[in-house]
């Protein structure tokens, strides 16, 4: 591949090449992208390795001393733009997302701008206000800067590429780093389209690079590259203990977004119709999303009576090909992973465990898994401790909070949690002793910018989000001056 083809996603014309220094470079080998719709072949991507990686790392080296130079508002003026593009973008990006991970065409939430849009102008503001922190000491005045930090290093999953690789491009970029970016294999087309809508928008060549290829080879080169200053990933805990050993040969600081095996807990005095609709919501992007409530953990003496609401809720969801209006689970990926889920189950079943709704695939084939719920599970069993990633909840029960909080806490994760109840005080209580980064009462997947977000224990290191992002991507640097040693 030379890096010039383009394939059609859905009418929309996609650029498959490496974006590096501005221009669009192939790699001698390249390899087949599927779209898990119905799994034929999409297009091919370049497999990129040590030698792309090397002069992706180059371009944003050359071109970050004059990135960083321009400051916030040079900055931002630029990345206004580029967000501003980004959402005259939007019905192409949500038709590439649809054609390469199986994203609900209806399906995207929108709060006022797109998110993707959003991650990128919210960071690009909050960069402005950064370098006014003041700290008045005893004998000295202290202020401190925000400094750029170089080159980062960003490295992206499958399930949401164009949302989770901006909420990290975003901060990078506003904070005066270079960037390069890694899309992942399975669903690499929407981050290689926004190489071109950032390029049509004004971002200097350089300053966004976009580099394709397997984790193995591409991602590995770029994260052993001593010239990155900072590597952000999301993605599995197995994955980050290699890069984390990769970084620790040159010291570059890491944050980590990994996964989940979040708690939804439901107490007896909460609003159980609202509660059963909050679990079905489990299931969107056919349950591949990393802060799902995939354990419902139900206080005992409701659950007879949540169980219906819930079963019906979860029948409304209608299964299928992702481009229909109606559909609420899409497929999963590959047929790789849709065997790894389905293998969950059964295992699970076998172990003795009760099928409450689905069990197993779609009757309609292809990639299409039903949504499941299995009952009569143990704590220590592999369904409960292992992250399924598709449409798969296990339900238990509980009778007293101290029963409850160690149900919730017994893995090794720590991302999110979920919580309805009608009292104030016991949601505080539990919240306030679940093992979680985000704890959610009587709502889900609310996500403000300016929070801090990451997972404890095996789900992260570090938190993104609102000034937690650039204490990573800057070198905070505090200018501590002797007061009254100038002239006033
Ligand atoms: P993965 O770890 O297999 O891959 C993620 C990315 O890392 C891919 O781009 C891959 O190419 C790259 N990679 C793989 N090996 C690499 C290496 N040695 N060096 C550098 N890069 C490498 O994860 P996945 O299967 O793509 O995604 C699913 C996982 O992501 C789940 O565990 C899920 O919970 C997690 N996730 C977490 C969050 C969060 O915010 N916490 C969000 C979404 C997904």
């Amino acid at each position: 591949m030379d890096g010039s083809e383009r394939i059609d996603i859905g009418g929309v014309s996609v650029p498959c090449g490496h974006l590096i220094g501005g221009r669009r470079v192939g790699s001698p080998d390249g390899y087949e992208v599927i779209t898990p719709i119905d799994g034929s072949p999409l297009g091919h991507i370049p497999a990129g390795g040590p030698a792309e990686a090397a002069a992706a790392v180059a371009a944003a080296t050359a071109t970050f001393p004059a990135w960083a130079a321009l400051g916030p508002d040079g900055r931002g003026e630029i990345l206004d733009r580029f967000a501003d593009a980004i959402g005259e973008r939007m019905a192409d990006f949500q038709r590439v997302d649809t054609h390469d991970h199986g994203a609900l065409a209806a399906g995207r939430p929108h709060h006022g701008m797109p998110r993707t849009a959003w991650n990128v102008k919210f960071f690009s503001d909050r960069a402005r206000g950064l370098h006014h922190d003041t700290i008045d000491g005893d004998v000295v005045d202290n202020s401190v800067r925000y400094d750029p930090s170089g080159v980062s290093a960003l490295i992206v999953p499958w399930n949401a590429p164009l949302m989770l690789g901006t909420w990290k491009i975003g901060p990078a970029l506003a904070a005066g780093n270079t960037v390069v970016v890694k899309p992942p294999e399975f669903a690499p087309f929407s981050l290689s389209l926004l190489g071109e809508v950032a390029q049509e928008a004004g971002l200097p060549d350089g300053v966004l690079n976009v580099l394709h290829g397997t984790g193995a080879s591409a991602g590995d080169a770029l994260v052993r590259d001593p010239r990155v200053s900072r590597i952000s990933f999301t993605g599995s805990p197995a994955t980050a203990r290699v890069i984390g050993a990769a970084a620790a040969a040159n010291l570059t600081p890491v944050s980590f977004e990994l996964g989940g095996k979040s708690p939804f807990v439901i107490c007896a005095d909460a609003d159980l119709a609202s509660a059963a609709r909050t679990v079905a919501v489990q299931f969107m992007n056919a349950g591949q999303v990393c802060l799902a409530g995939t354990r419902l953990l139900v206080e005992e003496s409701i659950v007879d009576e949540l169980l219906p609401l819930v079963l019906a809720a979860v029948d409304e969801l209608v299964v299928g090909d992702p481009r229909r209006p109606e559909t609420r689970v899409g497929p999963l990926i590959h047929p790789s992973h849709f065997a790894k889920v389905q293998g969950l189950v059964e295992r699970a079943v076998a172990d003795g465990a009760r099928v409450l709704c689905g069990g197993g695939p779609h009757p309609d084939g292809g990639l299409y898994f039903q949504p499941t719920i299995l009952a009569d599970v143990d704590q220590r069993s592999e369904i409960v401790q292992t992250e399924v990633f598709g449409p798969v909840l296990t339900l238990q029960t509980w009778r007293t909070e101290d029963e409850l909080i160690s149900l919730a806490n017994d893995t090794i994760y720590g991302l999110a949690a979920t919580l309805f109840s009608g009292d104030a005080d016991r949601a505080e209580r539990i919240s306030s002793q679940l093992v979680a980064g985000t704890v959610w009462v009587n709502c889900f997947y609310v996500r403000d910018l300016a929070a801090p977000f990451g997972g404890s224990r095996a789900s992260g290191i570090g938190r993104e989000g609102g000034t937690w992002s650039f204490d990573f991507f800057c070198d905070v640097k505090n200018i501590a001056t002797r007061r009254g040693t100038f002239a006033s």
